[in-house]
């Protein structure tokens, strides 16, 4: 291993390897370390549903989508933006596309092949890969301090130290938050983490359970305070999953910490206003089943026709605009969040009070940090691989300068 100006990076996930891709273009050797046997195994996970690398909208809008650190993410795109990461992937061979509601996909390549050309581009840069290390704090001296296999403890000099760690979701890809007892014996503030971009948890009957489990709901509406979402969501056995449950979990999994009642507000008719559902529930004639006229006249069946059953009462069968009014505003009780390691992502981790400008953390000058570590969190579209993609580019930069200072 180089002694001189050494970077090391842990971490192997975007955010590491971006960071690597940076250092080692500037000509710094560096070394980095992943506690796994390979590297970006939560990368390739996220390939599995279709890799959703980016997003194509409004720079103001996407900043939008980190919340509470908009105004931080609108620096921080500046400096790597989701153009700047679809020139990126395109000088490493890999084409992207729009898709139509506005995602940006790899064109004729999966996760796995940009991991692969990825990981080639930056041996051919000279970064040396440690597998199986798992990054144990510092020593006295500020060196990171490794558990290698077979139970050697490994010091590593290091002129500058990125930690990409990520966050605590899915802790089998590696990012098992385990790193935050380090960190937080060193006084730095960690948000505890919770899940993001998670499923919810209904209590559903046995029965609804035994038929439903693994069927879609197609085309709600959905509603959560002020929040909004549309689309098809999936029933569990647990309760509810799918892109709009994702969208609204995080308001969701506050007002649940609130110790608020929360309930999920279901339009199962999103092409019909109240009124005309009322029309034709008022012309059914008593010879006729309720379930065969929603089926016949509304289009409502299987799934949805059964979860207006599982939580309607038979009273609210009995009156056609309660049932009406049922079928467009169906309140459905929400018991808790899925739990973390099933989750998408996790909100927490270091709060941004920690970090300066260019991410180094204010009480270990010449380490930085970068990704899902930090205490940030956005929805599913692409906004999670980008954040990363940037705070480690920023983290990169950071890097750099400091050492060209320290040279100076
Ligand atoms: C099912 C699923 C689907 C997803 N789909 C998408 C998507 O389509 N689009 C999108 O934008 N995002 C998606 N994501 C989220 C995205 O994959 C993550 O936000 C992203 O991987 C975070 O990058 P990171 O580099 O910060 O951390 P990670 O990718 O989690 O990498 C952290 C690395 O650090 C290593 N590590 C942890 N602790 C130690 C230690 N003590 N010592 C040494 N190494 C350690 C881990 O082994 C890991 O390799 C998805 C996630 C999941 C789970």
């Amino acid at each position: 291993m180089k002694d001189t100006n050494t970077v090391v990076v842990i971490g192997c996930g975007p955010a590491g390897l971006m960071a690597a891709t940076v250092l080692s273009e500037a000509g710094l050797p560096v070394d980095i370390f992943d506690s796994k046997s390979s590297a970006g195994r939560k990368f390739l996970v996220a390939g599995r549903g279709g890799l959703n690398l980016t997003h194509a909208e409004d720079s103001d809008l996407f900043a939008a989508r980190y919340g509470n650190h908009a105004e931080l993410f609108r620096k921080l795109l500046g400096v790597f933006s989701p153009e700047d990461l679809r020139s990126w992937l395109r000088s490493l061979g890999v084409e992207t596309f729009v898709g139509t509601s506005g995602r940006v996909f790899p064109k004729d390549a999966t996760a796995s092949d940009i991991l692969k050309i990825w990981l080639e581009f930056l041996s051919k840069r000279g970064v040396v890969f440690h597998f199986r290390h798992r990054w144990q704090g510092f020593t006295k001296t500020g060196n990171p301090l490794f558990l290698a296999e077979g139970g050697e403890c490994r010091e590593v000099p290091a002129d500058a130290v990125l930690l990409a760690l990520g966050g605590a979701s899915w802790p089998q890809t590696g990012s098992d938050g385990s790193w935050t007892e380090f960190l937080a014996a060193k006084d730095i503030r960690i948000t505890p983490f919770r899940p993001a971009n998670c499923g919810v948890e209904v209590a559903w009957s046995d029965h609804f359970i035994s038929r439903f489990s693994g069927k879609p709901l197609k085309n709600l509406h959905l509603r959560c305070g002020d929040h909004q979402a549309t689309g098809d969501v999936m029933v569990t056995e647990h309760g509810l999953e799918g892109g709009p449950i994702y969208t609204l979990s995080a308001i969701i999994r506050d007002r649940l910490a609130e110790h608020n009642p929360v309930a999920l507000i279901v339009d199962l008719k999103r092409d019909l206003p109240l009124e005309r559902i009322q029309e034709k529930l008022a012309q059914r004639r008593t010879k006729e089943s309720v379930a065969n006229f929603l089926r016949k006249n509304l289009r409502l069946s299987g799934p949805s026709y059964s979860l207006l059953r599982e939580i309607c009462s038979e009273e609210d069968f009995k009156d056609p605009s309660i049932l009406a009014s049922r079928i467009k505003k169906l309140s459905i009780p929400i018991t808790n969040t899925r739990p973390l390691a099933e989750a998408i992502s996790s909100a927490g981790g270091i709060a941004f009070q920690e970090v300066s400008e260019d991410l180094m953390l204010h009480k270990l000058p010449g380490v930085f940090v970068a990704g899902e570590m930090l205490d940030w969190e956005a929805p599913t579209g692409g906004y999670l691989l980008q954040g990363a993609f940037t705070t480690g580019y920023r983290a990169a930069q950071g890097i750099l300068n400091r050492l060209k200072h320290r040279r100076s």
